[in-house]
């Protein structure tokens, strides 16, 4: 993308770039495929990430007590009356999907690559815990599907990543992207604004950082403080570790942080959607994403500007 015109959004959208490579609409749904995470089994940490809820994005169909095949099928049962011609995504979304034995890896995703209708993988997992004999499998696998792993990054700061517990660094992350990108696999990342600590500086070095990786995808959240977490807690105590999450500021944020992007990196989402019932903050009236991108179009609208404007890669 180069320049904003009337016709064309004014950043470098996901469901277009899915369009144009599928010529459809392709449809990801979730599957809990029983792995566990590093940060909760005590091989990092009993503690997890001070924000963790996983059951907060876990829809009805993504259950580990049924079949990876049953899962995919009551999800493609769930949006095929919606969507009549659309292919599916297998999403291994919850927990650290690639932390298990290499052999039970393969079984899970082959089980998700044979279900009809399903015409590739998405593989969300920590920068720690991925190597060359799994992203080899992985690439293998893959044949002629789509295949994409999604790092949760959250920050590019070191100090942040330490005092919400991730158990894992920057450079961690660095590594596991420029070892991804050698096996030619789409690459995807999901990043945090406005935890505990950073500021609007912070945000841009994100941007920065992030930009300077070969990634493909971005996936972007506000910080949602849920209900029973660890977070909840130091959020009432000390909330003057807290930005404004006012949904204003917020989207002034976002755009501040699109601004600064490589125009290349293609935008999934700039918000997290969680059960209303289980938000502490921010709350935004229950808003629902595609709201929320609107108003981020049309604050760059407004600015009369679009995505890598104020990009350069100059700056490291
Ligand atoms: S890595 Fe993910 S699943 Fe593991 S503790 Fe952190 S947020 Fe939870």
């Amino acid at each position: 993308m180069s320049k904003l015109s009337q016709d064309i959004l004014p950043y470098n959208d996901f469901s277009g770039y899915i369009k144009r490579k599928f010529g459809k609409r392709v449809q990801k749904i979730s599957v809990d495929a029983g792995f566990t995470c590093p940060n909760r089994d005590g091989t990092k940490s009993t503690g997890a990430c001070i924000y963790c809820a996983n059951e907060s994005f876990s829809p009805f169909y993504c259950n580990p007590k049924i079949s990876i095949t049953e899962q995919l099928l009551k999800g493609i049962e769930f949006f095929s009356p919606k969507y009549k011609t659309q292919e599916y995504l297998a999403y291994f979304q919850s927990y650290t999907n690639t932390y298990s034995n290499i052999e039970l890896l393969k079984e899970k995703y082959s089980e998700a690559l044979d279900v009809k209708g399903i015409c590739g993988l998405v593989i969300a997992t920590r920068p720690d815990c991925i190597n060359e004999e799994i992203l080899e499998m992985i690439t293998n696998l893959g044949n002629d599907k789509y295949v994409a792993i999604e790092y949760g990054v959250e920050s590019t700061k070191d100090d942040t990543l330490n005092f919400i517990n991730r158990g894992h660094s920057w450079s961690d992350t660095i590594k596991a992207i420029k070892l991804t990108a050698k096996f030619k696999i789409n690459i995807g990342v999901h990043l945090i604004l406005g935890l505990p600590g950073e500021n609007h500086n912070d945000f841009m070095v994100h941007a920065e950082r992030i930009s300077k990786l070969p990634i493909n995808f971005l996936k972007i959240h506000q910080l949602q403080i849920l209900k029973n977490t660890p977070i909840e807690k130091i959020f009432k105590e000390t909330p003057e570790l807290f930005i404004d999450l006012s949904l204003e500021n917020y989207v002034k944020i976002v755009v501040d942080f699109v601004e600064r992007l490589n125009p290349n990196i293609i935008i999934e989402r700039f918000t997290g959607e969680s059960p209303l019932e289980m938000i502490i903050y921010p709350r935004w009236e229950g808003k629902k994403n595609y709201e929320i991108t609107h108003l981020v179009v049309n604050e760059l609208k407004r600015r009369n500007s679009y995505q890598g404007k104020l990009y350069s890669n100059e700056i490291f």
